[in-house]
């Protein structure tokens, strides 16, 4: 296979940034260094495992599920199928974490996946400590890898669970509700990309309107919170109004959040005070 025949291939199947995907794929699977390839497109680069992965993404399969790995605020996460790619989006919700959580905060990530929030907002502040939920068994095994190849896993544990069970988060305690939950639409879902559809929709339907985690969740921080606690969303393209609407229902004060391209993308919701302080 040659670099400039992977690219031709990659573009016929519709995969819009075909040559760095072929780049990619070239240095990972073929050993070849992306500053050499200009010099070698019609080289032929004879590796089994390179023709499989080429074959893999013509079929659609994302980069990071086939690489098994991708980098999410300057670490290294693995993947595995069942954790969402860490999209880059969310470095907004780490970023906003990172600068909010009070000394020595204990907080939870809901629907952590590949830990990429969790693990990231843990690097950057040793000194706070964190529970992450998933429903999923394989990807809360990736996330305790990533914690552990990110060098936090003294400070994080990691629980299965259903965050939409009646008894979610009884008895716990946080100073802040963390979660990226699945916001899309349920109508919405299979119109997505196909790299998308490949990944777990349980990790991406959030119900009829996008929101039934939103205000699950919510619902379940109020008496989770400690004092000065707040919950911190990552949300979907127009939902920030509803979302601050959710935690105004509950007694929250939101402030939003736009990324880097003007989107609102994260809400966060602090327990508002009476005039008593109580
Ligand atoms: N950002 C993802 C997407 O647009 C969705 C992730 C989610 O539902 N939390 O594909």
């Amino acid at each position: 296979m040659t670099y400039n025949k992977a690219t031709v291939l990659l573009r016929e199947a519709g995969i819009e940034n075909a040559e760095i995907d072929a780049a990619i794929l070239f240095e990972h699977f073929g050993g070849i260094a992306s500053h050499s390839l200009p010099f070698m497109k019609n080289e032929e680069v004879d590796s089994p495992e390179l023709e499989d992965a080429i074959k893999r993404r013509i079929a659609r399969e994302p980069l990071q599920y086939i690489i098994g790995e991708w980098y999410f605020y300057g670490l290294r996460f693995t993947l595995n199928a069942d954790c969402l790619c860490p999209r880059p989006d969310t470095e907004l919700t780490v970023e906003t974490a990172i600068k909010n959580l009070p000394p020595r905060a204990h907080f939870c990530d809901i629907g952590t996946g590949s830990g990429a929030i969790a693990v990231s907002v843990l690097h950057s502040r040793p000194d706070t400590t964190a529970e992450a939920f998933d429903i999923n068994e394989n990807a809360l095994s990736a996330a305790a890898e990533n914690a552990k190849l990110n060098g936090v896993s003294d400070r994080i544990k990691f629980e299965i669970a259903d965050a939409l069970a009646e008894d979610f988060l009884d008895g716990r305690k946080y100073d802040a509700v963390i979660s990226n939950p699945p916001y899309i639409p349920a109508s919405v879902v299979p119109t997505l990309d196909p790299e998308v559809l490949l990944e777990p929709h349980r990790a991406l339907d959030g119900g009829e309107d996008g929101l039934d985690f939103y205000r699950a969740i919510t619902k379940k921080a109020k008496s989770v919170l400690l004092d000065g606690g707040f919950i911190l969303y990552e949300v979907g393209i127009g939902q920030a109004h509803d979302v601050a609407a959710i935690g105004a229902e509950h007694g929250f004060t939101a402030e939003i959040f736009p990324d880097l391209g003007g989107i609102d993308r994260a809400v966060l919701l602090r327990k508002a005070y009476n005039s008593k302080g109580i």
